[in-house]
């Protein structure tokens, strides 16, 4: 089976009713990402920064995977696929993605503000994290989530996974958040990019590099079809 890596951002879940930044003004949520999405967001007010990620833990209840995230799955019948997403929402897995890669963290997960490495499962239970809860190991619990200005330890094993692409997709994301952005540098020359957005993102020109402007859920099936029949073997 030949390796499709699919990057894929906020754009794959709007459909969902999740918001993305780039139509909202920068906004996430109505916040400015700096407060609730940075290490000096947390220093200044980290009651606000588990609020808001106990909201959108809990609105993650209300949301269900949408016909992008459905086909993503069901072309795991053709290809060894693999998804690295920038989405900390749990939809891939959701539509039935078996191999998931979360660049920037996952909602449902926790961790000890001063033990990075120890990662946990929010208890589905009593799922909010408060100031004062904390790890195993003694420290202060915040989420999973990588946040603007920290190290980002998943973009090795994302970038090991590009460089051995046989086809690559990007869906739905402004290409703007770096290093996750600067995958697309690392496919193979000859292996066909395939970009999928509302409104298409800039990639430095290169050979094989095909786009479809458009919604996600009415782009993506057409690129599978596309897919199947030009590249399964
Ligand atoms: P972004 O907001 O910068 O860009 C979203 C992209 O999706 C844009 O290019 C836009 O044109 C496109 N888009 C919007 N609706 C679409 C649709 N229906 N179909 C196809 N494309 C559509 O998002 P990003 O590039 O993922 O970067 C933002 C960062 O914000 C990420 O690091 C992520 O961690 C975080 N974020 C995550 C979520 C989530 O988990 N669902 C939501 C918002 C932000």
């Amino acid at each position: 089976m030949k390796k499709l890596v699919v990057l894929t951002g906020a754009g794959v879940s709007a459909e969902s009713g999740i918001q993305t930044f780039r139509d909202s003004d920068g906004l996430w949520e109505g916040h400015d990402v700096m407060q609730v999405a940075s290490p000096e967001g947390w220093q200044k007010n980290p009651a606000l920064v588990l609020d808001f990620y106990n909201q959108r833990r809990k609105n993650l209840l209300s949301v269900k995977p949408n016909k992008a995230h459905k086909t993503l799955a069901a072309l795991e019948a053709h290809f060894e696929v693999v998804i690295i997403t920038q989405n900390i929402d749990n939809l891939h897995e959701l539509g039935g993605s078996t191999n998931v890669l979360h660049l920037h963290g996952e909602l449902l997960k926790i961790r000890g503000v001063e033990h990075p490495n120890h990662i946990y499962d929010s208890d589905p239970q009593n799922p909010d994290i408060l100031l004062g809860d904390l790890c195993p190991n003694g420290s202060q619990l915040r989420p999973h989530i990588v946040w603007f200005g920290e190290a980002v330890p998943m973009i090795e094993p994302a970038i090991e996974v590009v460089e051995t692409a046989d086809l690559f997709m990007v869906v739905g994301t402004s290409l703007v958040v770096y290093p996750a952005a600067g995958l697309v540098e690392y496919t193979p020359k000859n292996t066909p990019k395939f970009i999928i957005d509302k409104s298409v993102p800039y990639v430095s020109p290169q050979q094989n590099l095909y786009f479809y402007e458009g919604k996600a859920t009415e782009m993506l099936p057409q690129v599978a079809e596309e897919l199947i029949s030009k590249y399964k073997n």
